[in-house]
């Protein structure tokens, strides 16, 4: 046996590639609280756990930005170039305890070469595999619980809302959830944020009876984006998407959405981190700040004639008094094979982690939707 780090984190833009010293097998918990949805831009973070990070907590690598949103608070390390959310430290309290904890964003995760080499059949879900999924109470509306949850594993614990609560007994519960919830109706605009709200953005739409398609994505440049194994992307006329901006005087202006992200664009929505991971075709956006996933933007993509770009979905939960799904603005969809990209997943040998229950378990949520009154 080699003393070579198993695993390692890679970011989308792939500056980062640290090597994590560790023991497996690893355990990944899955939070749907606000506080990680508007940090990744996604409907739940994975985050598998460690003793510690791989480098120094006060001097992490340059190509490193850290997030502390108050000096009570943990610590989150996202690039610096593609703003891709790696690695945090955090701390919670149960029993009047204080708990420290140190993660990695697991959609960052893969099994690094030394260990490839050593064990050639390996696949990374054969050692990583959540064990729960907590804080679901902060979705309002159940989330993504329903179908991101393994309910069939019985070692996979769901906790409702806090530690002090007991767990969800069963997936009927957090479909009940769900489909308990009742959004407002006649909205004609949705707003979302970043953790630190220093990004935000809105859609709208002239007639409440359009809806927005919205689809999940498992593929390796969306994982590596957000550090979570599937994403949620909405689809929007870019003449119905803007950003809202403050200036330091706090007048709010509303700004339209790019067509493209040249210079000046970039120098214009400066707290912003804008990589291109195709130059001249694909766009990513994050928060500078916070390092939330913000957007995705695929230029001359189009449907009925009209320009689309994608938000993550995920940030419209920002508002944790609504519920997070937004079903009377968002039409959730999944193709006929199922949700895209999972063939990615599967390459890399870790669609057991949580992607293959999800190809499962998202189509029937998605066909219970059209049963709903
Ligand atoms: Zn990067
Ligand atoms: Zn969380
Ligand atoms: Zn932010
Ligand atoms: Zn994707």
């Amino acid at each position: 046996m080699s003393s070579a780090a198993p695993i390692q984190a890679t970011c989308l833009c792939r500056r980062n590639t640290i090597q994590i010293p560790t023991k497996l097998p690893l355990t990944a918990h899955v939070c749907h609280c606000t506080t990680c949805r508007t940090s990744h831009g996604t409907l739940f973070a994975m985050h598998t756990d460690l003793d510690s990070l791989p480098f120094s907590e006060d001097s992490p690598p340059t190509t490193l930005r850290i997030y502390q949103s108050g000096q009570n608070s943990g610590k989150a390390y996202f690039c610096g170039t593609c703003g891709t959310y790696m690695f945090a430290s955090y701390f919670y309290m149960r029993e009047g305890e204080r708990h420290d904890g140190f993660c990695v964003s697991t959609g960052c995760v893969s099994l690094s070469d030394p260990y490839k080499s050593e064990n050639p059949t390996a696949k990374l879900e054969d050692v990583l595999s959540v064990d729960f999924h907590c804080i679901i109470k902060d979705t309002i509306d159940g989330g993504a619980s329903p179908w991101a949850g393994d309910w069939n594993k019985e070692t996979q614990v769901q906790f409702h809302g806090n530690w002090e609560e007991p767990p969800m007994p069963s997936q009927q519960d957090a479909q009940e959830l769900s489909e308990k919830h009742v959004y407002p109706t006649g909205r004609k605009e949705l707003e979302g944020w970043c953790k630190c709200q220093g990004v935000r953005i809105r859609i709208a739409r002239d007639d409440e009876t359009k809806k927005y398609q919205t689809a999940i994505c498992a593929c390796d440049s969306c994982r590596l984006a957000t550090g979570t194994d599937v994403v949620a992307y909405t689809w929007v006329p870019r003449d119905w998407a803007f950003f809202i901006t403050k200036s330091e005087s706090g007048t709010v202006e509303v700004e339209e959405w790019p067509t493209v992200w040249d210079d000046a664009t970039k120098a214009k929505f400066g707290n912003m981190i804008i990589y291109e991971s195709t130059p001249g075709k694909v766009v990513w956006g994050a928060c500078g700040t916070c390092g939330a996933r913000v957007f995705y933007h695929r230029y001359g993509k189009q449907k009925d004639g009209q320009d689309l770009v994608e938000p993550l979905t995920a940030l419209f939960g920002a508002n944790d008094t609504q519920g997070i799904m937004q079903l009377d603005f968002l039409d959730w969809t999944v193709s006929d094979d199922g949700i895209y990209w999972i063939e990615d997943a599967e390459k890399e040998g870790r669609t057991g982690i949580i992607t293959k229950n999800i190809n499962v378990m998202y189509p029937k949520w998605v066909e219970g939707l059209k049963n709903r009154a």
